[in-house]
């Protein structure tokens, strides 16, 4: 391998840890649920899902999934629902 192609390797890396250097415009992703696969999109900030939870709600566990996924990444709709559980006392 030629050194130029082993520097771009090493940069990419290097983009790759620094998640501040992504912001994705549009996505789709097909997500294995439990009983089902979902057809999930993200475009301009906007995520849709054909699940029946998101129609009515606009949010589901498809969509934030990929929230937590790509933490940084993506404009996230609802951070109440991506924050780490607290703990139950
Ligand atoms: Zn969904």
């Amino acid at each position: 391998m030629y050194s130029g192609m082993i520097g771009k390797i090493d940069k990419a890396h290097r983009y790759a840890a620094e998640r501040d250097r992504f912001q994705f415009e549009d996505l789709r992703v097909t997500i294995h649920g439990n009983n089902d696969d979902h057809a999930v999109t993200y475009h301009e900030g906007a995520w849709r899902c054909e699940c029946d939870f998101f129609r009515h709600e606009e949010t589901c566990a498809h969509t934030m999934a990929l929230e937590v996924l790509l933490e940084g990444m993506v404009e996230v709709a609802h951070p109440s629902a991506i924050e780490p559980q607290a703990a139950v006392s």
